[in-house]
C-alpha cells in the first residue's frame, strides 16, 4: 500500500522576495549566495514534484556545493535533508536514514528547531516504510512536539498526516481517522489545496480498509481532481492507482485498466520502483478479476521476487495476499496455503495484525473448498482472536497516543503558566519588600512621633507581621521553584540532547545504534555466505572515554571549572570523530563515541588520536587558569565474531568497552585498550572479560590491542 506524505509548503512569497533580491546587482555577495540557495531549494522541490528525480538530484548536488562554498552549516543541513528526501522518493530508505541523521546533527548544532522537526518527521516516515511503527511514532511525535511549540500550523498539519499513516498501518483506524481529520481541518484553514488532496486521499484509504468502497472511490476521485490541478506527478499516480483498484473491486474493469495503466506509466517515469511494483499488484488483481490468471501470476511472481530482494516489507504482504487470492481462484490450494503462511508470517513480523487476520480469512476459504472443516474452523477461531486483540489494542493505542500528545501540550502549557506565576510572585515579593521598607520608614517616623507624643508604641508587632508576610511569599516562591524544576526535569527526560555540552545523550544512542549494528552484520553475512567480497568499511567501533582523575579538577578548581573541561573535551572529541559518527555524553565525565563503518584496523589509530587530542594541550578553566589532563579509553569492534554470525546486543558491547576502559585505568591511565575481535563463540562474553581478561587474551580466545607497553 503506498501513501502520500505532506511536506510543509515552501513560502512562495519569501521565494519571490528572495529571487527579486538576486536581481539587484548592488547586493553583497553573501545575500546573493543566500538567495541562490533559497532559489535552488525551491527548484529542487519543484523538480521532485514533477517527478524529475535526476534533475532534482543534480540540483541538490549543486546546492550541497554551494553550502560548502558558503561555509554555512544551516545550508549544509538543508542539503542533507534534501538528499534524504530524494532518496525517499526513490524508495531508498537506508541512505535516507543516514542523510537525515547528518541533517539532524547539523540542525541540532544550530538549534534550528524547524529543521529538526521536519527531519524527525521524515525519519519517522523512513521507519514507517521499514515497518518499525513504534520507532516511527516516537520520531513523529517528537516532530509534533516541536511544531506545536513553535505554533507552526503547516508543519502541525503535515505531522498529523504522518501520524495518521503510521496508525493506519498499525490497524489503529479510529486514531488514524482522527489524525487525518485534524490534518484536513488545518489544511482547510490554511487553504492548502495539496494538503486537502492528500488528506482526502488518506481518508479514502481508511474508508476502503473499512469496506466502504463507493465512498472511498468518490474521495479518491476528488483528490485526483485537485492533484491534476496542482500537477504533482507522484500524487496523480497515487490517485490513479487507488481509483483503478477501487474500480476493479466495484467491477468496472475497463475504466480500472485506464487508471492503472496511467499510474504505472507515471511511476515508471518518476523512477519509483516500489511504487511501480505496488501498482503492478493492483494490475494483477485486475487481471485476476478478468479471468487472466496466467498474466496475473506472472506479474505477482515478479513483484514478490523484487519485494523480497529489496525488503519492501509491506508491499510483500499485499503481494502475498493477492497471490493467495489468485491461487484460490486457480484452485491451487497448495500454493494458496504456502503464500498465506508466508504472508501471515510477514504481516506478523511487520506488526500488521489487521493483515494477519485477513490471511486467516483466506485460509478459512481454502479449507472450506477442500471440505476440511476442522482446519477451517481453527483458522476462523484464529481470525476471531486476532480481530479481538486488534480491537483491544486499537482502543488502548488510540487512547495512549492521544494521551501522550495531550500530555505534552499540557506540560508545555504548565511550564509557561508556572513561569508566569513565578515572575508574578517575584514581583509581589519585591513589592512586599519595598512596602516593608517604606512602611518601616513611616513606622520609624510614626514611632518617633508617637514616642514623642505617647512614649509608647509597639513597632515590633507590625514589623513581625510584615516579616511573616514576606516569609510566606518566599515559601510560596520556593514551592513554585520546586514545581518548575520538576517540570523541567520531565522535559529533559524526553529530550535527546545533553544540556551541559549540547551533544546528544544516551537516549539518542539507544535509538540509533541498533540499525548500525544490523547493517554491519548484514555486510558480514553477505561475505560469509559468499555473496560479496571481504567487508570493507563495515565495522562499527564503540569507544568509551573517561577523564582521568576528574574528581581532582572539581576538588581543586570547583565544579564549574570541571564543567568547562567537559565542554572543551566535547569539542576535542568532535575533532577526531567524523561528522557522521556519534559522540554522546554517556553520563558524568564519560563519553561514548561510535565510529561508524570504518575498518577495525584503523581503530587503534583513532584511539591514540583521541588520547593525544586530550593530553597535548592544556584545558582552560573558568578563572583563566589552564591545566593539562588525560583520559583513558576502552573500545570494542563490531561484529565481535568474524567467521560466524553472533548477534551481540549493544548493551553487551558497552559492557565490553567499559571493561577495556577499566583495564586502561588499571594500567596507570592515559592509555587505551580495545577488543579487536573474539575468535570463537563465547556464551558469557562479559563475564569472561570481567573475570578472566588476561587469560582470555593469553589463550587467544579474544584478540586485544592496547597502547600499554
Ligand atoms: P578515574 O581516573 O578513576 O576515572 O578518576 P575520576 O576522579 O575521574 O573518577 P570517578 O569516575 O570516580 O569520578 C568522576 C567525577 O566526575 C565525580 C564527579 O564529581 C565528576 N563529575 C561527574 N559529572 C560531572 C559534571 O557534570 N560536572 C562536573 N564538574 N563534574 C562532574
Ligand atoms: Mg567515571
Ligand atoms: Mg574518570
Amino acid at each position: 500500500m503506498a501513501v502520500r506524505i505532506r511536506l510543509a509548503k515552501p513560502c512562495a512569497l519569501l521565494m519571490c522576495a528572495l529571487s527579486l533580491h538576486t536581481s539587484l546587482s548592488a547586493q553583497s555577495d553573501k545575500t546573493a549566495l543566500h538567495s541562490e540557495s533559497e532559489l535552488l531549494k525551491e527548484q529542487i522541490e519543484q523538480a521532485r514534484k514533477r517527478g524529475e528525480m535526476t534533475h532534482a538530484e543534480t540540483l541538490t548536488n549543486q546546492f550541497h556545493q554551494l553550502a560548502i562554498h558558503e561555509n554555512s552549516t544551516s545550508s549544509l543541513a538543508d542539503a542533507y535533508y534534501e538528499q534524504a528526501r530524494n532518496a525517499m522518493e526513490r524508495n531508498l530508505y537506508e541512505p535516507a536514514l543516514e542523510q537525515l541523521n547528518e541533517a539532524i546533527n547539523l540542525y541540532q548544532a544550530q538549534d534550528d528547531q524547524t529543521g529538526l522537526a521536519k527531519s524527525y518527521r521524515q525519519l519517522g516516515l523512513t521507519y514507517r516504510y521499514q515497518s518499525n511503527y513504534p520507532q516511527a511514532l516516537e520520531y513523529i511525535y517528537l516532530a509534533m512536539q516541536i511544531s506545536q511549540q513553535q505554533d507552526n500550523t503547516p508543519a502541525v498539519a503535515s505531522t498529523y498526516n504522518s501520524i495518521g499513516l503510521v496508525l493506519e498501518k498499525m490497524g489503529v483506524y479510529e486514531g488514524a481517522a482522527q489524525a487525518h481529520q485534524s490534518a484536513l481541518e488545518l489544511h482547510n484553514q490554511l487553504n492548502d489545496k495539496d494538503g486537502i488532496a492528500s488528506d482526502l486521499y488518506n481518508l479514502a484509504d481508511l474508508r476502503r480498509v473499512m469496506g466502504d468502497d463507493q465512498l472511498a472511490l468518490t474521495y479518491f476521485q476528488d483528490a485526483l481532481k485537485i492533484d491534476i490541478q496542482s500537477g504533482g506527478k507522484k500524487y496523480i499516480a497515487y490517485s490513479h492507482n487507488k481509483i483503478g483498484y477501487q474500480l476493479t473491486i466495484l467491477g468496472d474493469y475497463k475504466k480500472a485498466r485506464e487508471h492503472l495503466t496511467e499510474a504505472l506509466s507515471l511511476f515508471t517515469e518518476i523512477e519509483a520502483p516500489r511504487d511501480t511494483d505496488w501498482a503492478l499488484t493492483s494490475m494483477a488483481t485486475l487481471e485476476m478479476k478478468e479471468g487472466h490468471y496466467l498474466n496475473a501470476r506472472e506479474i505477482l511472481n515478479g513483484v514478490i521476487l523484487r519485494a523480497k530482494e529489496q525488503d519492501y516489507k509491506s508491499l510483500l504482504v499485499d503481494a502475498y495476499r493477492a497471490s493467495a487470492e489468485l491461487a484460490i481462484l486457480a484452485e491451487d490450494a497448495n500454493l494458496a496455503l504456502t503464500h498465506i503462511n508466508a504472508g501471515s508470517e510477514q504481516a506478523k513480523n511487520n506488526n500488521e495484525p489487521h493483515d494477519e487476520a485477513l490471511f486467516e480469512a483466506l485460509r478459512v476459504n481454502v479449507y472450506l473448498k477442500k471440505d476440511e472443516f476442522k482446519q477451517a474452523f481453527n483458522a476462523l477461531l484464529k481470525q476471531k482472536t486476532l480481530d479481538d486483540e486488534l480491537l483491544n489494542t486499537t482502543r488502548i493505542e488510540t487512547i495512549a497516543t492521544l494521551q501522550s500528545q495531550t500530555e505534552f501540550v499540557r506540560r508545555a502549557q504548565q511550564i509557561r503558566l508556572l513561569e508566569k506565576e513565578k515572575a508574578l510572585n517575584q514581583a509581589t515579593l519585591e513589592q512586599a519588600q519595598w512596602n516593608r521598607t517604606v512602611w518601616l520608614a513611616s513606622i520609624i517616623i510614626a514611632v518617633i512621633m508617637l514616642t514623642l507624643l505617647y512614649g509608647r508604641f509597639s513597632q515590633r508587632r507590625l514589623n513581625k507581621r510584615l516579616s511573616e508576610e514576606v516569609a510566606l511569599r518566599t515559601q510560596e516562591l520556593n514551592q513554585k521553584n520546586v514545581e518548575l524544576q520538576a517540570a523541567y526535569q520531565e522535559m529533559e527526560a524526553i529530550s535527546l540532547t545533553d544540556k551541559l555540552t549540547g551533544i546528544h545523550n544516551r537516549r539518542f544512542l539507544e535509538n540509533h545504534i541498533e540499525s548500525d549494528l544490523e547493517k554491519s552484520q548484514r555486510v558480514y553475512n553477505d561475505w560469509r555466505n559468499g555473496k560479496s567480497p571481504s567487508p570493507h568499511h563495515a565495522d562499527v567501533v564503540i569507544y568509551m572515554i573517561d577523564m582521568d582523575h576528574f574528581k581532582h579538577v572539581n576538588d581543586k578548581h570547583g565544579h564549574s571549572a570541571g564543567d568547562e573541561v567537559l565542554k572543551q573535551l566535547t569539542q576535542r572529541l568532535a575533532l577526531v570523530f567524523r561528522q557522521s559518527d556519534y559522540v554522546v555524553r554517556w553520563g558524568g565525565e564519560e563519553f561514548v563515541g561510535v565510529a561508524r563503518f570504518i575498518d577495525r584496523s584503523d581503530a587503534p589509530l583513532l584511539a591514540q588520536r583521541l588520547l593525544d587530542e586530550v593530553s597535548a594541550t592544556p584545558f582552560t578553566l573558568t578563572d583563566g587558569i589552564t591545566s593539562l589532563h588525560t583520559c583513558s579509553i576502552g573500545y570494542v569492534c563490531y561484529p565481535t565474531l568474524l567467521q560466524h554470525e553472533q548477534s551481540t546486543d549493544w548493551q553487551t558491547l558497552i559492557a565490553l568497552a567499559d571493561n577495556c576502559l577499566y583495564q586502561a585505568k588499571n594500567s596507570g591511565r592515559n592509555a587505551w585498550v580495545g577488543i579487536e575481535c573474539i575468535n570463537e563463540p563465547i556464551p558469557n562474553l562479559v563475564e569472561l572479560c570481567t573475570k578472566h581478561f588476561d587469560s582470555a587474551v593469553k589463550s587467544k580466545r579474544i584478540t586485544v590491542m592496547t597502547s600499554i607497553k
